[in-house]
């Protein structure tokens, strides 16, 4: 038996040492499997000129959602809507996807009924059929995964891989509302627990509850690089914060960034609830998460093309990765950037 001494604890590795540690030395074997592990999706030779792009998620009660606050049909549509944003984060478009669950009998029909209508709204807005899964009992509570199946040009698939120095760093949307959305959540409830008398006091709190519960994946920012004409130099989702993202393309592409901490969209009312929350808004932004927009990088010369577009903000530029990574403040001083994600394994 091995000395317990030796063994590693998964909290001090953290998520994304974690897959690296268990992947690393893993080769692909097939011609078809042209790219594997390391970014949002894998990309799967189909033909000459097209690939496949397979993603998948999981979903834990407990740990992804909390069923107290989290309608069962937002559920379902949020299940799909961040597996459809995976493809997005390739440039590539959604086709089918597989859904599977396992579910304790503390469950109704109903419950579940309603999660597949969420999850049937999420396929009609981003045209995405339904093509099998996989059902079983589960110990306690609810776990979702989806895997999903896109297709792209394999010309046009964007890797976290390609951002280049002085490449503009872009981000669509405005950032930090989802977290202040788990916030407003997660108070209410407490608030509700300790006296069931008091109802959760939600109003004027609609668009941040909004973009918690219900993500939208950007399907409508890859038709936007179509009709534009624009080829993004790298490109990846934002599920675990800005700070962490950002690191995922310098590390992938080997380079430095500079990203100014007044340019970071922020919408008013998640500054407000912030603020509420004696909470920093950019720091929500930074390491929040869950907004499901798209961070990219787009050559200097394709500025002209983005310019203006109300979905789009230049938050930064590439550097030289012995730079380093740096977020500008607003009195001008650099701080190096760090991921405080809040997805990292807890001992709870
Ligand atoms: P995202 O946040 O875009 O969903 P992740 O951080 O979950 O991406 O995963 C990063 C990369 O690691 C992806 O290529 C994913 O497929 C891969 N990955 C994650 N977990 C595992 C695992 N347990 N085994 C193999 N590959 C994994
Ligand atoms: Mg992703």
């Amino acid at each position: 038996m091995e000395n317990s001494q030796n063994l590693r604890n998964l909290n001090d590795l953290g998520e994304f040492a974690l897959i690296e540690q268990l992947t690393k030395n893993f080769k692909l074997k097939n011609q078809t499997s042209y790219f594997g592990v390391g970014d949002d999706a894998a990309v799967i030779s189909i033909s000459k000129n097209d690939i496949c792009l397979l993603s998948t998620d999981l979903l834990i009660e407990g740990v992804h959602f909390d069923v107290m606050y989290t309608p069962m049909k937002h559920l379902g549509f949020k299940s799909v809507a961040v597996n459809v944003s995976d493809i997005c984060a390739m440039n590539g478009i959604a086709e089918q996807i597989t859904v599977s669950i396992a579910v304790s009998s503390r469950y109704s029909l109903e419950a579940i009924e309603e999660l597949y209508a969420g999850i049937y709204l999420a396929c009609e807005k981003y045209k995405v059929d339904l093509v099998g899964g996989d059902t079983t009992t589960s110990v306690s509570g609810l776990t979702i995964s989806i895997s999903v199946l896109g297709r792209a040009k394999k010309s046009q698939v964007v890797y976290r891989s390609g951002a280049k120095e002085f490449d503009l760093l872009v981000v669509t949307g405005d950032l930090g509302a989802a977290y202040m959305g788990l916030q407003l959540l997660e108070r209410e409830k407490a608030v509700f627990e300790a006296n069931s008398k008091i109802q959760p006091d939600l109003d004027g709190y609609d668009y941040i509850m909004e973009r918690q519960l219900k993500p939208e994946a950007r399907v409508d920012v890859i038709q936007f690089f179509k009709e534009l004409q624009i080829q993004p130099t790298s490109m990846i989702d934002i599920s675990d914060g800005l700070a962490s993202e950002i690191l995922h393309i310098c590390k992938s592409s080997k380079v430095g960034c500079h990203l100014y901490d007044k340019k970071i969209p922020i919408d008013t009312k998640t500054a407000l609830t912030a603020i509420e929350f004696n909470l920093d808004p950019t720091t929500c932004a930074l390491n929040g998460g869950e907004d499901y927009e798209l961070l990219f990088t787009i050559k200097q010369e394709d500025f002209d093309k983005i310019k203006g577009n109300p979905h789009m903000t230049v938050i930064g530029h590439i550097t030289n990765e012995k730079d380093g990574i740096y977020l500008i403040d607003k009195n001008e001083s650099a701080i190096p950037l760090k991921a405080q994600g809040w997805k990292y394994f807890t001992s709870d």
